[in-house]
């Protein structure tokens, strides 16, 4: 590494002055909050700056402070959170935001006894505290919940200019081509260079010369948030912008053509196609949902009954017969065209009958296409209209009861579901839905 001293030393100096005049004006900048910062790193797993931006905005606009993202309530956390996915995030975060408030409360409690300061007050009382305080040190911030090695690194490096190293996919990609390693990150050994790489270049940040309206002090900030920005501006997975790119001169991949070639992440999954079945029912105006229950994908999110079928359309003619027999026999409606299903197939009869639905009225809503990972999924929903009087009812139905809960079917009126955090691709067929009713 010593004969790269002096090329890591003119890259620091190369990304600071870039990012000094390219740098997004992006809200979690205009501050150092590190509770702010922690809510916009969290988001921004996965996702997007562009739609990370409302959503940050409205956090932090309803849950100002740790103290208040620990005292909301899962159904406030969950819709706040609601489109963004990857919902574990949330949870962890308030997990964390809990654990520094319960910490701070049993230091305060605990002060207060050494000084004797208790003995008018019950030992269970919460004690007073002005503001609870995000923890400053990295191994602290680490061992809170969802906080992995980058976010602890990041964090506290952009709320406290501390000369911690960063490496996400935007970061690998940058150093895999700079530094031209061919190598995949993902394996041990690669992985640990391109750790250290990021540590020695976040630690020779040195502070900026003064520049008018900008922060010329934190150096350590600056130069990690350089290398997120040029990940994402400049040195993008395709089509990178090479020409105009602040380091090409140091950068090994531009120099011998092997910019499309890095980084080298190793033969992809293929991609695997599911498809689910959703009944949207119907009765005196308001609709069937159910919460999806703690400990599974989209855990604590409301959605249409649904299933999973098989991935084909249909699994033999004669069944595909049997299903257009059925329909043409017991429902006369007309199927419209808002749908790229025409007719209901055998196995969504199957799955209808699944729910102990019997009515034979299956309308084509819509069709939504979405991907999780490495799973391409279809997502077919359905419309049933039940009569007033209808003696069917659905099975996931349990009770009737007045307050939804877990796992059970509960009647909602649109308004009413328009305010449940609703799984995203169960709030685009509710769209549609609102959208067709209109
Ligand atoms: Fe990336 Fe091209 Fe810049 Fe190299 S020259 S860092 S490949 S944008």
């Amino acid at each position: 590494m010593a004969e790269q001293n002096p090329k890591l030393k003119r890259l620091v100096a190369l990304l600071l002055g870039w990012f000094a005049h390219n740098a997004r004006d992006l809200p979690w900048r205009r501050t150092r909050d590190p509770y702010a910062i922690w809510v916009s790193e969290i988001m921004l797993q996965q996702t997007q700056v562009k739609t990370v931006l409302p959503y940050w905005e409205r956090w932090m606009r309803e849950l100002p402070t740790i103290q208040a993202a620990a005292k909301a309530s899962p159904e406030k956390i969950h819709k706040l959170w609601e489109g963004l996915g990857y919902y574990t995030r949330v949870r962890n975060l308030q997990k964390a935001a809990r654990q520094i408030v319960a910490q701070q409360n049993a230091n305060l409690r605990s002060c207060r006894r050494q000084g004797n300061e208790s003995q008018t007050k019950k030992e269970s009382e919460t004690p007073h505290v002005v503001s609870y305080k995000f923890p400053d040190n990295f191994g602290d911030v680490l061992a809170l919940p969802g906080i992995g090695r980058y976010t602890a690194g990041a964090i506290c490096s952009i709320a406290f200019n501390q000369p911690t190293p960063i490496l996400d996919g935007n970061v690998i990609r940058v150093l895999t081509r700079i530094f031209g390693i061919g190598e995949n990150p993902r394996e041990k050994k690669t992985n640990a260079r391109l750790w250290q790489l990021a540590e020695e270049l976040v630690g020779r940040a040195v502070p900026c010369p003064p520049r008018r309206g900008r922060d010329t002090t934190s150096y350590h900030s600056l130069l990690n948030q350089s290398l997120m920005e040029l990940g994402a501006l400049v040195c993008t997975p395709r089509q990178p912008q090479c020409p105009v790119c602040p380091v090409k001169k140091l950068c090994v991949a531009f120099r011998e053509n092997r910019v499309a070639k890095l980084p080298n992440l190793g033969r992809r999954t293929a991609p695997t196609a599911r498809r689910f079945i959703a009944f949207v029912i119907e009765r005196n105006g308001k609709f069937l949902v159910r919460q999806r229950p703690a400990g599974i994908v989209n855990a604590h999110l409301w959605e249409f009954p649904n299933v999973e079928i098989a991935p084909n359309q249909c699994s033999s003619p004669a069944k595909r017969d049997k299903s257009a027999h059925y329909f043409r026999r017991k429902s006369q409606s007309r199927l419209t065209s808002a749908a790229t299903v025409q007719e209901p197939d055998w196995e969504i009869i199957r799955a209808a009958k699944r729910f102990g639905i019997t009515t034979p009225v299956l309308k084509p809503l819509c069709t939504v296409k979405h991907s999780i990972t490495r799973y391409r999924i279809m997502l077919e929903a359905w419309r049933i209209k039940l009569g007033g009087r209808s003696s069917t009812t659905p099975k996931i139905l349990g009770t009737r009861r007045a307050r939804p809960s877990k796992n059970s079917g509960v009647w909602l009126s649109p308004a009413k579901l328009d305010s449940l955090a609703l799984t995203a691709a169960h709030r685009k067929i509710l769209r549609h839905l609102q959208t067709r009713s209109q």
